[in-house]
């Protein structure tokens, strides 16, 4: 099942159950902690109260009472020392006790703050990485649905080389198709009114000699409308080419994957990946697309032939486009790390 970043108030949140980066008495705090005990209403103290408190990296569970979620997992981060002091681990088993927990109650999605990011002090960028990567490693195995929630654009940071990376590429290429001198844009303009005007005011352009996209199929040129007959087209909706699915489904063979390791590499969920296989005919999103051409580990060319099939192609107007297009040249097909990127120039992701 995916992993979806998102941008909310935990406390707000409709899932099986919301987890709460505590302290070790369990008694209350401030930030996220603060805000769950107050959306949730002092019979939740008074819960906690019976739990003996929670040590760093474990994790215990409460109802929600007055919260949407059906159950509070409060777990206890580690205070930032300066990364020498098993911060990494005691982070990586917050995460890990409280998914084990979700499961063992039949939750069926779960939403996690950043924990440790704010008053305990884990560098952002290193917070994130740890939550996706542990959540990601659970998801392989486990069917669950995961939301990584962001609460304030400040607190979220990919790290700066990846940042920076993604934000050249974005100068280089994205800007680039937005910043068109006066006169290739007095060029398009006269496109746009030409393509605008009548139709008899222009030669037929399945004659024109460098017409772009003059008579796509044989025999066609210099033929009316009526002449075209039935048979022709029959034989055409024969010839048809290989259709998204089908593509899909030839590569996840030719790679020798299984299909649960392409929906969850591609961060899409399983339902939805069951549609696809049982109708040849489904058109996905561009997301969901482009996110099997990354589960797949396509080079650019076959990802633009499989987007083709859907009916899309990648444009540098388009800085989604630009951004998976930078991950998928620098073959980087690791679906959460783009995600991270997309989310953090504020883009929907690919998948869930
Ligand atoms: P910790 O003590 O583990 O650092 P904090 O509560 O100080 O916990 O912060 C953890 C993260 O929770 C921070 O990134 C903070 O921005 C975020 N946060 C605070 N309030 C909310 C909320 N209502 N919903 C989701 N996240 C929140």
């Amino acid at each position: 099942m995916p992993l979806e970043i998102i941008r909310a108030d935990i406390t707000t949140l409709h899932v099986d159950a919301i987890v709460n980066a505590a302290n070790e008495t369990l008694l209350g705090g401030g930030g996220v902690d603060g805000a769950i005990h107050r959306a949730a209403g002092p019979q939740l103290l008074a819960e906690c109260r019976t739990l003996g408190g929670c040590k760093t990296g474990e994790a215990k569970l409460t109802r929600g009472y007055h919260l949407p979620a059906k159950y509070v997992i409060h777990t206890v981060g580690p205070v930032w020392q300066g990364g020498g002091c098993g911060e990494e681990a005691l982070l990586t088993a917050a995460y890990r006790n409280s998914l084990l927990l979700a499961e063992e109650h039949h939750c069926e999605s779960v939403a996690f703050p950043l924990i440790s990011a704010g008053v305990y002090g884990y560098p952002k960028a290193q917070a994130i990485r740890v939550a996706v990567n542990t959540i990601s490693a659970f998801l392989t195995d486990h069917e669950l649905r995961v939301l990584l929630v962001i609460f304030d654009r400040a607190a979220f940071q990919i790290s700066e080389q990846l940042f920076a990376g993604v934000q050249a590429y974005i100068d280089q290429h994205y800007v680039d198709a937005h910043t068109d001198d006066r006169s290739l844009q007095l060029r398009r303009m006269e496109r746009y009114a030409a393509a605008k005007r009548p139709a008899f005011d222009q030669a037929p352009s399945c004659c024109e000699e460098a017409a772009p996209y003059a008579a796509p199929f044989p025999g066609t040129c210099g033929q009316s409308a009526a002449e075209g007959s039935e048979s022709d087209l029959q034989h055409l909706l024969q010839q048809l080419d290989e259709g998204f699915a089908d593509m899909l489904f030839r590569k996840i063979d030719e790679k020798g994957m299984k299909d649960s390791d392409c929906y969850k590499r591609a961060n899409v969920d399983r339902k939805l990946f069951s549609k696809i296989r049982s109708n040849p005919q489904y058109r996905p999103s561009k997301a969901t697309a482009l996110a099997f051409a990354v589960a797949l580990e396509l080079s650019p060319e076959e990802t633009a032939e499989l987007l083709q099939k859907a009916g899309y192609a990648l444009s540098h107007a388009s800085k989604f486009d630009v951004i998976v297009e930078y991950f998928i040249l620098h073959r980087n097909y690791n679906i959460f790390e783009i995600n991270e990127a997309l989310f953090a120039f504020d883009q929907k992701l690919l998948g869930a």
